[in-house]
């Protein structure tokens, strides 16, 4: 059995669900368990909408609903689903969802209040309607398609809008949904990134939570292979907008995964990885449009021997601040490190990059909404300096520790090149550092150059 994940834009549109349905249909044989995203912006439109009635736009919400949500799933239907029968019972379904959504709408214009609990009542939508459309367009292609309400299988905490899934009660829900569904040589279709609470309350998993979803499923079933269908070929060398010659890896590890998953690495969201990682279930991104491609295989340990000195992809970010710190108190003393992360803590900020000597800290942060503040209490007891427009730049490869003179080729190869901060993960799978952003597309292309051309 294998999971297979179809994200917003590969059930975007009528032509975007038949590429998926024929998909499915090349691997019948291997048992899939389909699970779909909301059609590409919907879950953004519901947001819209539950913001607007919240705000006591009632009408705007309404004119949404029938603009944004209800053109573009009724379009889909038509060119979709011929049989007369199956499509209007399908339009009767997808019509009554959107009066619910009207109803909801109509609820929070009253209350004119939006609790998490509500805003995931309202995004399911999205994954029910473009699951429901996709499981009768299965049908009319001839596949034996099962829709299940993933709010039966994937029961969660009370978290709503960030909830955690309760693995042992949503692993005995799963086995009892999908198996006898396989059993029959029928093709489950599911919600990504929805579940429910164990009364029933909807909840949702966070926005990208439907990778999630879907590497959860597998590993609750021990899936042979979980396969993120998406709109890139897979991971590559490095982002083709900086780099004309980048190229498509076809393998990485997870490790390398999630380290890249931090630098927008937009093929997979980072918590995919840990389900999946923990049952050595491999995951498999392919590119909707283009499934001749041979995608990028995530496995948990390389087998092949890297030609590029153990690197396989150079990542960067930027916007990144980074926060220097200096104290002489800081000679000597113990607890000075404690008390400047408390800071970083109380204002719920996460520090990237961290370097220090004997003297002074630096840090780095890609989230200055708190900067002033943090700044402000660090000053209480050190001297600070904040330089912005920073760039981290990163070198991922879990095979570079076994290879010698990889520092030295890296720095040579942007010697004259401002750097900063240079570090090596714990994990010896990374080298970043940080360089002024408009440094950085010069530091790629060179990098690139260096290990992969
Ligand atoms: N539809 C949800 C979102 O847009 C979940 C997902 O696409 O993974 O965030
Ligand atoms: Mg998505």
């Amino acid at each position: 059995m294998i999971v297979m994940k179809f994200g917003g834009t590969s059930v975007e549109s009528a032509e975007a669900m038949e590429q998926v349905i024929s998909i499915v249909k090349s691997k019948l044989s291997r048992k899939p368990i389909v699970v779909a995203s909301a059609m590409s912006k919907i879950t953004d439109t519901l947001l819209q909408c539950a913001q607007l009635a919240r705000d006591g736009h009632e009408s705007q919400a309404h004119s949404l609903i029938q603009d944004g949500l209800a053109k573009r799933h009724h379009q889909a239907i038509e060119k979709l689903v011929q049989n007369s029968l199956r499509q209007k019972l399908l339009q009767d379904a997808v019509n009554k969802y959107l009066d619910e959504i009207k109803n909801l709408v109509h609820g929070l214009a009253i209350l004119g209040e939006l609790s998490p609990r509500s805003l995931d009542a309202i995004v399911s939508y999205g994954e029910r309607l473009s699951t429901l459309i996709l499981s009768v367009a299965m049908q009319e292609h001839s596949i034996t398609a099962e829709l299940v309400d993933a709010r039966k299988v994937m029961i969660t905490d009370e978290n709503f809008t960030k909830a955690a899934p309760l693995l042992d009660l949503s692993a005995s829900k799963a086995r009892e949904i999908f198996l006898p569904i396989l059993k029959k040589g029928s093709v489950p279709v599911t919600q990504g990134f929805i579940g429910s609470t164990r009364d029933g309350t909807t909840t949702t998993l966070g926005r990208g939570g439907s990778d999630y979803s879907a590497a959860i499923i597998g590993a609750l079933l021990n899936a042979e292979e979980i396969e993120i269908w998406t709109d890139v070929d897979g991971i590559l060398t490095t982002d083709p907008k900086m780099v004309t010659d980048a190229r498509l890896l076809e393998t990485v590890t997870f490790q390398e995964a999630s380290e890249l998953a931090y630098f927008g690495a937009k093929v997979l969201h980072p918590s995919t990885i840990w389900p999946a990682v923990e049952k050595n279930i491999p995951v498999h991104v392919y590119n909707t449009k283009r499934p001749e491609s041979p995608g990028t295989h995530i496995v948990a340990r390389e087998t092949k021997e890297s030609k590029s000195g153990g690197i396989k992809s150079i990542a960067y970010k930027k916007g990144i601040a980074v926060i220097n710190i200096y104290s002489t108190r800081m000679l000597l003393a113990h607890g000075f490190l404690k008390s400047i992360f408390e800071i970083f803590d109380k204002f719920e900020t996460s520090v990237d990059l961290v370097a220090t000597s004997e003297v002074s800290v630096s840090l780095t942060i890609d989230d200055a909404q708190h900067l002033e503040k943090i700044v402000s209490e660090l000053k209480k007891f050190s001297t600070v300096t904040v330089e912005q427009k920073k760039a981290i730049v990163c070198l991922v490869g879990e095979q570079m520790k076994y290879t010698p003179g990889i520092a030295a080729r890296v720095f040579n190869a942007i010697k004259e090149i401002n750097v900063n901060m240079i570090s090596q993960g714990a994990s010896e799978i990374n080298v970043s550092f940080i360089v002024n952003e408009s440094d950085v597309s010069t530091v790629v292309q060179k990098l690139h150059c260096e290990f992969f051309e």
